[in-house]
């Protein structure tokens, strides 16, 4: 390979981190067309399987390279509702499932994603299109984050009334309150919802189903209700000490953190309630658990300027190759040796366990732990001789969400759950006629790709529930093959499987040829 991968341009962290503004950026037009042309394309495009949209990753690969952006964008569109959300936060599980990645560096196909959509948005290519006939039926979506906007932006295309119920003030989910600015500016997700609502969906936020409003009585308004709630439900950290005040759930920090940045930006945010603002200023902060939540609670930490930041993560270390033997490839790696949060300061130790928090005049003083060893939660087993104790003023908890509230909504509407406690729609159908789910609350915890997929899914189901649409889509003829027959992974076969279509049946979901 003689053109060598070259990544995001990225901003220096003694610098980024006294700011909330995006800590990365696109390299020029020749070094990304230059990275479409390290693009194989192979006979088996195994990052096409590897991306839970079957992104059709080599088309637009070549299209970069041969400079026809706009078709680029055609095909991107055709399986990703918000590549500008996936191409700037998305791990990217298709890049290690490149053929490159076996004995080289992986295409960057997250990198060109992401400039796709902004050259789309920068020519103005990208515009509202509203359905060109209404159905006269409508749905409610609970739920405004990845799997909810991608659901209702389905629906409507087909011409279906949407209305997406959110009880935050805003919509965009973990999107929006989980993810901090420096990943992923908020004014993005405004222009999203902004073309979302211009095609015609009606958002209600500060509406809490269950709560503020009846879930039967979504089910009299609508012909169909999708619950796309997400998986909320913390995992708690049991060890003495988790009583002491200064020690919370990282999400209850994050959401702080983000309603802080919005706030400074003239955005409408609902402020703290009076005594439970959390704050890591001048504290020593251990953060326990290594996923995603805890970087982002070491980037705020550090921006807001704390003594110090240790994150604990209870498994061992990954190879310097950053493929443990567990995730061969083309398995995407659940956890990387660096983060953008670890580049701008703070320690992450791993192979340590918290077994109790030390207080002083009630307050949280010090993390007491032992190191462990063994590869995961089922094997893991103290060393001896390894106990530390850690300063810790401010201990945030990021180990994980167990699956959706079962309180308010779930349990109003009586819906079932499985073994985990997500709810149960094996084919997005509820056990309740007309009720549907889709997205982490579905599934669990995932990523913001597979909560737009699941989504689209969904979609498919609903719209088949409510008569179908009878639209078919004009096809262009080379977005046709975007459907593999027969692959299990493709949106095609789910939806042959879901009985939403038959083989043979004309099937799209991306924007109208209008050329
Ligand atoms: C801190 C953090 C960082 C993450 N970073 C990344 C990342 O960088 N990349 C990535 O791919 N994934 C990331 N993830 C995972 C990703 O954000 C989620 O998998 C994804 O957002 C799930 O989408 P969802 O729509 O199913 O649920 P959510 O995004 O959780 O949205 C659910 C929505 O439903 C609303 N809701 C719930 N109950 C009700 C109700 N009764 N009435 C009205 N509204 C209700 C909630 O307020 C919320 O807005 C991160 C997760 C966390 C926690
Ligand atoms: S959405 Fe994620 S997995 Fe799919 S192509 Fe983009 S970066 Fe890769």
């Amino acid at each position: 390979m003689r053109i060598e991968r070259a990544g995001f341009d990225k901003r220096d962290p003694r610098d980024r981190v006294h700011d909330y503004r995006q800590y990365f950026s696109l390299p020029d037009d020749a070094t990304l067309r230059a990275q479409g042309a390290r693009c194989m394309d192979c006979g088996v495009p195994f990052c096409h399987e590897g991306c839970p949209l079957g992104n059709r990753i080599p088309e637009w690969n070549d299209l970069v390279y041969n400079d026809r952006w706009r078709e680029a964008l055609t095909q991107l569109h055709a399986t990703n509702n918000f590549p500008e959300f996936t191409g700037l936060i998305c791990p990217a599980p298709c890049e290690s499932a490149c053929v490159l990645d076996i004995n080289d560096d992986p295409v960057t196909i997250e990198q060109i994603e992401l400039a796709i959509v902004t050259r789309g948005f920068d020519e103005g290519w990208i515009a509202a299109d509203p359905p060109d006939h209404r159905t006269g039926r409508s749905v409610g979506v609970v739920g405004s984050g990845p799997a909810g906007l991608a659901v209702a932006a389905e629906l409507n295309k087909h011409g279906h009334g949407v209305v997406v119920y959110e009880r935050d003030e805003a919509p965009g989910g973990l999107l929006r309150f989980g993810v901090p600015d420096a990943k992923l500016e908020k004014w993005i997700i405004e222009r999203r919802v902004k073309l979302l609502e211009d095609e015609g969906i009606e958002f209600a936020c500060n509406m809490d189903v269950g709560g503020d409003v009846a879930a039967e009585d979504l089910l009299r308004r609508h012909d169909a209700v999708v619950m796309a709630i997400g998986s909320r439900l913390h995992r708690d950290l049991d060890v003495p000490g988790r009583e002491l005040d200064g020690v919370h759930f990282a999400m209850d920090y994050l959401y702080q953190r983000n309603r802080f940045v919005a706030r400074e930006e003239g955005r409408p945010a609902r402020e703290t309630a009076a005594g439970s603002a959390i704050s890591a200023k001048g504290k020593r902060v251990v953060v326990v658990g290594g996923g995603d939540t805890g970087m982002d609670c070491i980037s705020n930490a550090l921006r807001e300027g704390a003594d110090g930041v240790v994150l604990l993560d209870v498994y061992p270390p990954l190879p310097a190759n950053g493929r443990p033997p567990t995730t061969p490839w083309p398995l995407p790696p659940k956890r990387t040796n660096t983060t953008y949060a670890l580049d701008e300061g703070g320690e992450r130790r791993f192979g340590s366990e918290v077994v109790a928090i030390v207080g002083r005049d009630g307050r949280a003083a010090a993390v007491r732990g032992w190191g462990v060893r063994g590869t995961s939660s089922r094997d893991l087993e103290p060393i001896p001789g390894s106990e530390f104790e850690e300063p810790a003023e401010l201990v945030l908890i990021a180990i994980g969400f167990s699956h959706p509230e079962h309180e308010g909504a779930v349990t109003e509407l009586q819906l079932d759950t499985d073994a985990r406690g997500n709810l149960k729609a094996p084919v997005y159908g509820t056990k309740v006629p007309g009720v549907f789910a889709c997205g982490d609350a579905r599934i669990g915890q995932s990523l913001v790709v597979t909560a737009i997929a699941e989504g689209r899914r969904c979609a498919r189901v609903v719209d088949q529930y409510l008569g179908g649409t009878g639209e078919v889509r004009r096809i262009s003829a080379d977005a046709m093959f975007a459907y593999e027959d027969g692959d299990p992974n493709s949106l095609r076969h789910q939806a042959e499987t879901a009985r939403t279509v038959t083989v043979g049946d004309a099937f799209w979901s991306g924007p109208r040829d209008k050329r």
